[in-house]
């Protein structure tokens, strides 16, 4: 498609519009709108979440296509028609992976899904990989170190979420710590920046600490899958607090793991296939950068009684016993990779979520667990499909059934 078949977004614009942004993890996105705000882009999160949204995607996009894109394309065109914003100030922000998966052309599905009802309504790419330029929106160096922490606070506010809720004395002392941590980053936004890293990390970790918790340890249930499916409440039916309410402890891989998975395969197709650029030598920095700043976090929370997430380097190396690390397609071996790391410390209970069309995951994760079993015996790993017709019943049947056979509580 031409530039000019479409509107784009201008600098004018930037003054003028509000950008609607698909809800994918909640809380990390709520921090990254904030920043955004800094920036001068006026965001905001939609949580519409109602079969509406679902309906919507369908009259526009074909079944066949994947449920993501389906769930993404359904809530903005939800939103517009939902009379809330005026059409003529209103953009949507949508990512572009860049990579071979349908991830980078959802924007096309989109605006061909705008071009009758909405033609004023430009959309932006969100991309680190120049698919796509727009005036109006520029990623500085500022703004993606700025992305960057508020991935890793978002990481550490979702991982100290999980290991907290299940075991709360008094009910809703969790929440109060999460809304507590995210009106503390959101000050640190408005004060002109996040300041001293460690300083926050440490402030996070000391709410969630000051949550009075019953010592036994719950079921742990991992969480793995396509990217959106697995995070969004809106694409799995809420299934964090499903797990919670059914007494497991969810453990969810965090955003930093995908982020170092995509800067990983650039520096893996150089091993590959044999050559060297200022992308590959860029990517090898910044890997080794975030993975510093990700063990700091690990050690953190390790000192503070709470279990880290894996170091990217041990993912890797169970890649490289369970599949190959040139299979990278969607979110490739990083999911099977997750599988083998959870079930080798001691997460042997595995929800694999699978949205439908999605081929890449239905080799990586379903296609994958035979092989992770047969590593780790121990592993229960449950696919579970995500689409417009399964309906919740069905997939909370098939969790109940998997819960029913994992051990009972235990005293620590
Ligand atoms: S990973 Fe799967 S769901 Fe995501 S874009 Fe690719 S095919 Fe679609």
């Amino acid at each position: 498609m031409e530039n000019n078949e479409y509107v784009m977004f201008t600098k004018e614009m930037k003054k003028t519009h509000t950008i609607l942004v698909p809800n994918m993890l909640p809380n990390h996105f709520k921090i990254i709108i904030r920043l955004m705000k800094k920036y001068g882009y006026n965001m905001v999160l939609l949580e519409n979440s109602a079969r509406r949204v679902v309906d919507e995607g369908l009259k526009s996009v074909h079944n066949d296509t994947c449920y993501p894109a389906l769930l993404v394309i359904g809530q903005f065109l939800d939103a517009l028609k939902s009379g809330e914003y005026e059409l003529d100030k209103t953009a949507l922000l949508i990512t572009q992976t860049g990579g071979g998966c349908r991830a980078s052309n959802y924007i096309h599905l989109l605006r061909k899904a705008l071009a009758t009802d909405f033609p004023e309504v430009p959309v932006i790419s969100l991309n680190f990989s120049n698919t796509e330029k727009s005036d109006g929106f520029k990623l500085t160096v500022g703004m993606v170190l700025g992305l960057v922490n508020c991935i890793f606070y978002g990481d550490l506010i979702m991982t100290l979420y999980n290991q907290c809720k299940p075991y709360e004395i008094c009910d809703g002392d969790t929440d109060i710590a999460l809304n507590e941590c995210l009106e503390y980053m959101y000050d640190r936004i408005e004060k002109g920046g996040f300041g001293k890293r460690k300083k926050n990390y440490r402030y996070i970790i000391d709410k969630f600490n000051s949550v009075k918790r019953i010592k036994i340890r719950k079921p742990r249930v991992g969480i793995v899958g396509e990217i959106y499916v697995k995070y969004s409440p809106l694409a799995n039916n809420n299934l964090e607090k499903f797990l919670l309410k059914e007494g497991c402890e969810p453990v969810v891989p965090g955003l930093m793991d995908f982020v170092l998975y995509c800067i990983v395969n650039y520096i893996n197709d150089g091993k590959i296939y044999g050559f060297s650029n200022m992308r590959t030598r860029i990517c090898s920095l910044l890997y080794r950068l975030l993975r510093r700043m990700n063990k700091t976090v690990n050690e953190l929370l390790e000192k503070n009684g709470f279990t880290p997430a894996h170091d990217f380097e041990e993912l890797r190396k169970e890649a490289d016993e369970l599949i190959h690390q040139g299979v990278k397609m969607g979110e490739g071996w990083l999911i099977t990779a997750e599988m083998g790391c959870l079930a080798k410390s001691g997460t042997e209970n595995i929800v694999c979520t699978q949205p439908f069309g999605c081929l890449p995951n239905h080799i990586v994760a379903k296609g994958m667990s035979r092989r992770v079993k047969e590593k780790y015996p121990q592993a229960n790993i449950v696919a579970i499909d995500y689409d417009p017709s399964a309906t919740n019943v069905n997939q909370e049947n098939r969790l109940k059934l998997m819960i029913a056979n994992i051990g009972s509580t235990q005293k620590v």
